[in-house]
């Protein structure tokens, strides 16, 4: 086979790297032909298997199996890092996903003569600060741009760019780039933070106890503005940074270029799922109520495994599609709102975007394709 390039693509099975197993093999994707490695922990998942790509078993936090399954793929060309672990502190974060990405750096740079780029994916947190210390640092002020000084706390996201940069060094003419998305919209049943198979699993879960869809978070979190990263759109960041010169050794923000309000879209879930829904009122307080129907969800196994059968999806943990920790995270939130510049990444000469309302259901018409919803 005639590649003109190979990628390594860490944690494969992930919100992105499904993404990027999907785009990589295409015929028109730029810096193509690729070949693709792709590493996860788990056996590869039946909607990872159509991706012409080489899967590899590997755990990255154990440094000599990642060694030995990754420093013998000498044709690697380019690195896209798109994993993490979560860890009770954010020192526990900082030590492991450091030593999760050193371990991939260590066992790659010097077997890999062709080696030109790495990608890491971060996010913003980097400016509001770790889910330890949410509401505890003072965040930048909105909108971020890439060139905002760091919050001084301990930050995982800032280890693994230190690491990045030192083991980059390391090798004459390598270069990296940093992707910051924020709210990711995507796919993956498998991913630690996956936002809208959470409000799937439930949706779902209203529609087959023949209750309306609450708002599963606080008055904030149904006014606020964000911004939504399009997992595609992220994939193309990557690849973009990847082969174009103009965006070597720089850190990018990476979200749609659009603002979406919580308010608006949860009429757009309930209409997906054929499910009554309902508006925030005052009279619910501060919104701790609905947090709790986080908590209730956590009881609910046996049903969605009831779910499963009736409508013949493929089976899954409720815990693994809801990312209940997650939904209470974001949702429960009470700060104004997180927006990011795109400014830099389209002076940088990447011009791509997503309409936040198309995207949100795209994801959830290919949830609904795939059988991980009903
Ligand atoms: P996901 O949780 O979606 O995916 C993680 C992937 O890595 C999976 O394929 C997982 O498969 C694999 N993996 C996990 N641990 C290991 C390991 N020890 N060895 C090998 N593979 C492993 O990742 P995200 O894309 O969400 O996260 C990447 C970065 O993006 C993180 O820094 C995160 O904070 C950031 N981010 C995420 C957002 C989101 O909404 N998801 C928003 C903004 C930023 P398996 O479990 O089978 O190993």
């Amino acid at each position: 086979n005639n590649y003109q390039n190979v990628a390594l693509v860490v944690g494969v099975t992930g919100i992105v790297g499904n993404s990027l197993a999907e785009i990589l093999p295409l015929s028109d994707t730029p810096g193509g032909p690729w070949k693709v490695y792709g590493v996860a922990r788990r056996p590869q998942p039946t909607w990872n298997a159509d991706h012409p790509i080489h899967y590899i078993q590997c755990d990255v936090t154990d440094p000599n199996q990642t060694r030995d399954k990754l420093s013998k793929l000498s044709d690697i060309t380019h690195i896209f890092y798109v994993t993490w672990t979560n860890k009770p502190t954010e020192l526990e974060n900082c030590d492991s996903n450091g030593r999760m990405l050193k371990n991939v750096l260590e066992a790659v740079i010097p077997h890999a003569p062709n080696l030109q780029h790495v990608c890491l994916q971060t996010g913003l947190k980097h400016y509001i600060g770790s889910f330890e210390f949410l509401g505890k640092v003072r965040p930048h002020e909105t909108p971020f741009h890439e060139d905002l000084p760091r919050l001084v706390t301990p930050n995982f996201y800032y280890t693994q760019e230190d690491i990045l940069m030192a083991e980059v060094e390391k090798k004459e003419g390598l270069t990296w780039s940093v992707h910051r998305p924020g709210l990711i919209f995507g796919f993956s049943p498998y991913s630690l933070m996956n936002v809208i198979s959470g409000l799937c699993a439930y949706a779902a879960m209203c529609k087959h106890e023949d209750k309306p869809l609450k708002f599963l978070g606080t008055r904030a979190a149904w006014d606020s503005s964000w911004d939504a990263s399009d997992a595609d759109l992220i994939a193309e960041h990557q690849i973009w940074a990847a082969v174009d010169p103009n965006a070597k050794n720089q850190a990018f923000n990476c979200s749609n270029g659009d603002i979406i309000k919580w308010k608006h879209m949860w009429k757009v879930l309930a209409e997906q799922f054929d499910v009554e829904y309902e508006e925030f009122e005052d009279d619910d307080g501060d919104g701790d109520s609905r947090l709790r129907l986080v908590e209730e969800m956590k009881d609910k196994s046996e049903v969605w495994d009831e779910i499963v059968r009736q409508n013949g999806l493929v089976p899954t943990k409720f815990e693994d599609v809801g990312c209940w920790w997650f939904v209470v995270a974001h949702f429960g939130y009470s700060d104004t709102e997180k927006i990011e510049s795109m400014n830099k990444s389209k002076e940088h000469g990447f011009v791509g975007f997503r309409n936040s309302k198309t995207s949100f259901i795209y994801w959830i018409d290919k949830l609904k394709a795939n059988k991980i919803v009903p």
